[in-house]
């Protein structure tokens, strides 16, 4: 198994009042959209996204909500500080197509600010969908309009863009737009549901699933799926819609360190 980089933190950007990215020197080489990092603290472990691939500065960033023990520590840490980086791992989004719809919920959008960046540069039309509970919440605004890409913001509580959930909004895109592929990252009900909506619409699709994960490399079996066993360290993240008819714990439920299931319903 890799052992981790050292790296320094090279910039802070305060995203939002729980999301800060992360900017660290690293030499780009083979890492895409969906692919992701096994970041360390010295004490423990946690995957976490590339939110920013720069092959010319040689920079990668990754961006963290603050929601316990592990992401509280990186939080507190500031430029110059030190942690480990190991990675890209995983299978990230493969971007087909001349035309593209991305929908993305709250940390969910880190990977497709990456996409988002990769297609401008690739000349792809991309309509990104960015939801999130409110607009204080809504994540990489000035990012998004910066690439070009047509930004469609959506709040459950109509604070800012369209009211309601990231699912309505893409229903809707698609009733009026052809894609010729649909990309997704966030909570597990909101892909569940958009599932339904890509069968509706017939379209290709991708989708970047989380489960906890330990060694990021496929040998201890922590982050295996229900029935199929598929690693989603190794097989995934990202998964074409037709894989997860075989991903039957998919929506359902996914377990924790323990390996105890706990229900998404
Ligand atoms: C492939 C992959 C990519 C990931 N990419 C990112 C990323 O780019 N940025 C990022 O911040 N996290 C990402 N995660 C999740 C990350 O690895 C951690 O599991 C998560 O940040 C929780 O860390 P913690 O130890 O601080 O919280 P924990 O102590 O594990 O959890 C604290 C509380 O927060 C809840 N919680 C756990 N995860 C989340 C979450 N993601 N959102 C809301 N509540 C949660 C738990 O249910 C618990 O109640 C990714 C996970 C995977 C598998």
């Amino acid at each position: 198994m890799q052992v981790p980089n050292i790296v320094k933190i090279k910039e802070i950007i305060q995203d939002t009042e729980t999301v800060k990215t992360f900017i660290f020197e690293w030499k780009v080489k083979d890492e895409v959209p969906g692919h992701f990092m096994m970041m360390w603290n010295f004490q423990d472990e946690k995957p976490m996204s590339i939110s920013l691939i720069d092959p010319i500065k040689g920079e990668i960033g990754i961006s963290i909500k603050k929601v316990g023990k592990f992401t509280e520590s990186i939080h507190l840490m500031d430029v110059g500080d030190e942690l480990g980086l190991r990675g890209p791992y995983g299978r990230g989004f493969k971007i087909i197509g001349s035309r593209i719809l991305a929908v993305g919920g709250g940390i969910g959008m880190a990977p497709l600010v990456a996409l988002a960046e990769e297609a401008s540069k690739r000349g792809i039309k991309l309509d990104v969908i960015n939801a999130a509970t409110t607009q204080d919440e809504l994540l990489f605004l000035t990012r998004f309009k910066k690439s070009g890409v047509n930004l469609m913001p959506c709040t459950d509580d109509g604070s800012y863009g369209f009211c309601g959930f990231g699912t309505a909004l893409a229903e809707k895109a698609l009733e009026n737009d052809s894609y010729d592929l649909l990309v997704c990252c966030g909570p597990e009900i909101m892909m569940k549901k958009l599932v339904e909506i890509v069968d509706k619409f017939k379209i290709p699709a991708q989708f970047s699933l989380e489960r906890y994960m330990k060694c990021a490399v496929g040998l201890c079996g922590q982050c295996c799926v229900d029935d199929v066993g598929w690693r989603i360290c190794v097989e995934g993240p990202v998964f074409w819609r037709d894989d997860l008819r075989l991903i039957k714990e998919f929506g359902k439920y996914k377990r924790d360190a323990a390996g105890v299931k706990h229900s998404l319903i």
